[in-house]
């Protein structure tokens, strides 16, 4: 079977086959650097993580991620703060990728940043305006959108329609309102860069077009990033790419996730429901997070709640509950495979809930088995599957012991476990039910069952 991606230029599910045999290239629109990125911001990071996981299993992939770090939100920042740009972008960068470590996200093999590209980015204007695709007027360079009949195509818009039905003031520069800015004037203050058209910078769209095109080519086979980037950001890069190139096509496949939002409402900083990754990271394992962004399918929306971090916490509970005592040899590991179902699931246009549930089918044929051979050969298949989506990466004692600051250590919580068996015992039952009340303001929730009482962080 080859792998299915959605594609959302066609609309569907798609077989993949790269442009070159063997090899893929792979570009994922990046942050801009001049704050902390969301719990929302993660979720392209990790989805497209795990895809280049996938990929990397039967070909050698070329994974670009950019840093946009020349933005006016970044001038803005600056302006606000009295920091100048540069740090805050090299800070902004360095926090993303630690946050983005945390969550298990490997580093792209290629982090472009803007800045180091403004040649790029130059010549592709010029090639633009030498053939007509794009024009000059009081020091900005636009893209005429009228000159490319497939404007409108990737989004599933009529370029007619949305002229018609323009509202906004359109600058008096512009010949049409959707005609977009590849290049625009600095004044002194601002960063810029020499040009053909003056001192100035990039417009957002051209930074992404020139950086995949000089590293990746003029035709990549996967352009990636969150769905709100279709319109303008990908229709924009789509076209100015394609018209660059002599019409040859930017991506051959387009994938986009779905949007998360926080307790059923849009995550905004006016609402002040934002959830920062470097503040969730603080308290939650990294992969209890990554996990939760896994559970429902890329595609689909993602709603972000306590419940849903205490559902991945108490998952991963349950997987390495399964590996927890089990000895595996370096050889069993390195004779182990990730089931061909969950790979089969994962290579279905990255069905993650169906490739957990194998994971789960994994880990209940281990708690089952009683052959210390099978064993070790079940365990060792939980570790490669967890080696592939990036969970499972810890030592399980210490997963159980708590490794989380601020958590109870496993060994108390047994510790008081025991006591309170003591007292049940002993029908103080006061006693027993101080200690369940205690165990509970920790966070620990304990059930008692015909085998014991067992418990789970979940409070
Ligand atoms: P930005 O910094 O706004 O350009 O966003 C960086 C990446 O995060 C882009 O791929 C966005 O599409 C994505 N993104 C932003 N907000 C959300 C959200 N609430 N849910 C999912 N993805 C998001
Ligand atoms: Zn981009």
């Amino acid at each position: 079977m080859t792998i299915q991606l959605h594609d959302t230029l066609q609309g569907r599910k798609i077989p993949f086959e790269p442009l070159v045999e063997g090899q893929v290239t792979m570009y994922l629109c990046g942050p801009t650097v001049y704050n902390f990125a969301h719990i929302g911001n993660a979720r392209p990071a990790v989805v497209f993580d795990l895809l280049a996981r996938l990929l990397r299993r039967r070909y050698t992939l070329k994974f670009a991620r950019n840093i946009t770090d020349v933005d006016d939100k970044i001038i803005a920042a600056s302006l606000e703060t009295g920091e100048p740009i540069e740090e805050i972008t090299a800070k902004y960068a360095k926090i993303y990728n630690d946050d983005m470590g945390a969550l298990g996200v490997q580093p792209p093999d290629i982090e472009p940043y803007a800045t180091q590209h403004i040649d790029v980015m130059v010549a592709m204007i010029a090639r633009l305006v030498e053939d007509g695709h794009a024009y000059e007027a009081e020091g900005h360079v636009l893209f005429d959108v009228e000159t490319h009949p497939k404007y409108g195509e990737l989004s599933k818009r009529d370029l007619r329609e949305m002229i018609a039905g323009s509202r906004v003031e359109v600058a008096p520069y512009k010949k049409a309102a959707q005609d977009f800015v590849l290049w625009k004037p600095s004044t002194d203050e601002q960063p810029g860069w020499d040009s053909p058209w003056g001192r100035g910078r990039p417009g957002w769209h051209i930074e992404c077009s020139a950086m995949a095109e000089k590293h990746l080519g003029e035709t990549i086979d996967i352009h990636a990033g969150g769905q709100d980037l279709v319109f303008p950001h990908h229709e924009n890069e789509c076209a100015q790419s394609s018209c660059a190139h002599g019409g040859a096509p930017m991506a051959r496949y387009w994938l986009h996730n779905g949007f998360l939002s926080l307790d059923q409402t849009k995550m905004s900083k006016s609402l002040g429901n934002v959830l920062l990754v470097h503040d969730l990271i603080e308290t939650i394992p990294g992969e209890v997070i990554r996990l939760a962004l896994l559970g429902a399918h890329y595609r689909q929306p993602l709603d972000w709640s306590a419940e849903t971090i205490e559902s991945a916490r108490r998952m991963l509970d349950r997987l390495y509950g399964a590996v927890r005592g089990v000895d595996v040899s370096a050889e069993a590991c390195a004779a182990a495979d990730v089931p061909e179902a969950l790979i089969a699931a994962l290579e279905d246009d990255l069905n993650t809930p169906k490739a957990l549930a194998e994971f789960f089918a994994l880990a209940r044929a281990l708690n089952k088995a009683s052959d210390p051979a099978e064993i070790e050969s079940l365990a060792a298949q939980m570790f490669a599957a967890g080696d592939l989506m990036g969970i499972l990466q810890n030592d399980p004692e210490e997963w159980f012991a708590g490794h989380v600051e601020g958590d109870m250590p496993a060994d108390e919580i047994e510790a008081l476990i025991a006591k309170r068996n003591e007292a049940r015992a002993a029908k103080d039952f006061q006693a027993a039910d101080a200690i369940r009340d205690q165990l509970k303001d920790a966070g620990v929730i304990i059930e008692d069952g015909a085998g014991g009482t067992t418990w789970r962080r979940g409070g």
